[in-house]
């Protein structure tokens, strides 16, 4: 079995965005040779997470403001009575994971025909970073 392992580094605009990388996923893979497998795809913080959804911006806003929703930013975190501030993006990442699994096929990560992966920032302005590990043969 082959194992190659790759990171992505995000330092985001805005505190809260999402990030299409299906392509540098696709690119991991390409560099990794594997035909048959699957690739893990992971954030590696507790304030951001990856899914996979479609790439379409009215679908992004409401998946926003779905998260807003349900983890809105608001002073009264018991979590920020340690000095934190980021209650909200720690409650974000649990709601959408912080990593997904894509099957690879054939050499080509086997996704839907809307699927796209996405890294999500739930507090972002600084460095962050996402471990790509492609595992197979
Ligand atoms: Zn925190």
């Amino acid at each position: 079995m082959t194992t190659f392992t790759e990171y992505l580094w995000f330092t985001t605009r805005k505190r809260r965005e999402y990030v299409r990388i299906t392509d540098q996923v696709a690119e991991a893979l390409r560099k990794s040779g594997v035909r048959e497998g699957m690739v893990l795809v992971s954030a590696m913080h507790i304030t951001a997470g990856v899914y996979v959804n479609d790439n379409e911006n009215g679908l992004i806003q409401d998946i926003d403001e779905w998260l807003e929703h349900l983890a809105p930013a608001d002073p009264r975190y018991r979590h920020h009575q340690t000095g934190e501030d980021n209650g909200d993006a720690h409650l974000k990442s649990m709601l959408v994971h912080h990593e997904v699994i894509v099957p690879i096929t054939d050499g080509k990560l086997d996704l839907g025909p809307w699927q796209e992966i996405f890294y999500a920032e739930f507090d972002g302005q600084r460095r962050k970073r996402v471990i790509l590990k492609v595992m197979g043969e």
